[in-house]
């Protein structure tokens, strides 16, 4: 059997801009500029380990300097190359401009398998990458600002924001030249879980528009819906846990690298993790049957399927067989522009990797906006507004006096609604706004032209049209 050929993560990026931008009406020249990526820097680094010295290849790819800075995480792979981060910085322009964060797109990567390494050799090696980009303004409040991606989180960010710092002592800004760092290191509330709960509330919203789920064959409300999440880390524990706990979905099956679980009647989300955190990995989980071949549940029966993993995993070899009407692209690029076709034609709602994992790079706004201002969220007005709601209870409570026992405030109201908000509710209140909106500026499109049939393509033109506004009025 010939294997079939697909293309590159890059080219399939490609090919879902051309299809958005063949339907619309921009100057040749300046879509090609918009298309391809600035500039993609490579650097090979040697770091002294256990007696020897190793070579480390990582890349930083810069997409498009439409907006600075630019923005896109860091990934600590294997499989890391060129065309990926060069595809991944492309989705990361469309992204901050589908959501409207004032950013650039960029994205890199360390071909590296951290789990490898212990704690203070990835130290090392993160601090010495960071260095090498550092040096080139590839890291830099004002012009590139790094986030966690696969195989990263808050410990690499805290090391790469500590690196930056060192190199530039009296940058007052030094800690918004990366996000997604811990708490106490600048970080922001909520920037953890952001990706996941940005999927939530992306599904919350689509699940508020009947014609939009009428198109994916779906009635009803989150609520009892069959998901199957592939990925557990960051984004696909955050998305299922809050979808499982907060909405009522029912996780039925749950892809990890060395096979997937599964439980019609719906699996514990929190105790698959707490059990990947021991054991590595979900063989022999207790409570639901293991296959060993896991990517086959991409195939299951079921109503919302959440790849949340890696790109490419519905592919021209299993889009055919895939049964779920309803896809969110919770990782990046999970579907190929090939799958895309045959999955559009089964009639398979997708809402877009742009849009739907977007919230990462919302709530990292914030995080850079909470750096640069040098100031918690809500710390000037939480008591001023805690007094002014004082205010209105007190004044209900002495209106009571003279009304009779039929009125009464309910039990909880007045804990609830004296209680100013924090950071964290500030955050989540930003995101879902964030969210709510943009996937309204993708549906108007999408409802309201003929010639486009699918979010992705409404999501692209979207996008396109904010960069190439942006281009113009720098005067390209
Ligand atoms: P992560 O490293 O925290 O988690 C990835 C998970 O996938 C791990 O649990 C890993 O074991 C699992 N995995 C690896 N190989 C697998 C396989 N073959 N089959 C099934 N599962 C496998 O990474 P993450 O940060 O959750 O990122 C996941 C995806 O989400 C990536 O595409 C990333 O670009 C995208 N994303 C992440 C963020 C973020 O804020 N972290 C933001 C936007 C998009």
């Amino acid at each position: 059997m010939t294997a079939i050929k697909e293309p590159s993560f890059r080219e399939s990026v490609d090919l879902m801009f051309n299809r958005a931008a063949s339907l619309m009406d921009l100057p040749p020249g300046l879509e090609e500029k918009i298309r391809v990526c600035n500039a993609t820097y490579t650097v090979r680094f040697g770091v002294r380990l256990r007696g020897d010295i190793h070579t480390f290849t990582g890349y930083r790819s810069v997409h498009s300097e439409h907006m600075e800075p630019v923005k896109g995480g860091i990934r600590y792979a294997l499989a890391v190359n060129q065309d990926e981060v060069e595809a991944l910085a492309a989705l990361m322009t469309y992204k901050c401009a589908l959501v409207e964060t004032p950013f650039g797109g960029s994205k890199g990567g360390l071909c590296i398998d951290p789990r490898q390494y212990e704690e203070h050799e990835l130290e090392q090696i993160t601090r010495r990458f960071a260095y090498e980009l550092a040096k080139r303004d590839l890291i830099n409040p004002s012009q590139n600002v790094p986030a966690p991606d696969m195989g990263t989180g808050e410990r690499e960010m805290a090391w790469i924001s500590d690196q930056y710092a060192r190199m530039n002592t009296t940058d007052i800004n030094s800690r918004a030249c990366v996000t997604g760092k811990p708490l106490n290191a600048g970080g922001i509330a909520g920037r953890v879980e952001a990706t996941g709960r940005g999927i939530q509330y992306a599904l919350r919203e689509f699940f508020r528009h009947p014609e939009d789920m009428q198109k994916a064959g779906l009635t009803g409300k989150l609520d009892g819906k069959r998901v199957v999440v592939q990925g557990l880390g960051n984004v696909g524990y955050h998305a299922a846990k809050f979808l499982s706990e907060e909405d009522g979905a029912r996780i039925v099956g749950i892809i990890e690298w060395d096979g997937a679980l599964c439980n019609p009647d719906g699996i514990d989300v929190e105790s698959v993790r707490q059990w990947i955190v021991k054991h590595g990995g979900v063989s022999d989980y207790p409570d639901a049957t293991h296959s060993a071949e896991g990517g086959e549940v991409l195939e299951a029966e079921c109503d919302i399927l959440v790849p949340a993993a890696l790109e490419g995993v519905i592919n021209l070899s299993n889009a055919e067989r895939i049964k779920a009407p309803l896809i969110i692209e919770a990782a990046n690029g999970p579907v190929t522009a090939g799958a895309d076709e045959i999955l559009r034609k089964k009639g398979v709602v997708i809402i877009p990797d742009m849009y739907a994992n977007a919230g990462g790079v919302t709530v990292s706004y914030f995080e850079w906006v909470k750096n640069l201002s040098h100031i918690r969220f809500g710390r000037m007005q939480r008591r001023q507004e805690e007094a002014r709601h004082e205010l209105i209870v007190s004044e209900l409570e002495r209106l009571d006096r003279y009304l009779d026992d039929a009125w009464s405030m309910s039990p909880n109201f007045k804990a609830k609604y004296l209680r100013g908000a924090d950071e964290l509710e500030l955050v989540r209140s930003g995101l879902d706004d964030t969210m709510r909106i943009a996937y309204q500026s993708m549906r108007e499109v999408w409802h309201s032209r003929d010639d486009v049939e699918d979010l992705r393509t409404a999501a692209y033109i979207v996008a396109i049209d904010r960069v190439s506004k942006s281009y113009r009025a720098k005067g390209l």
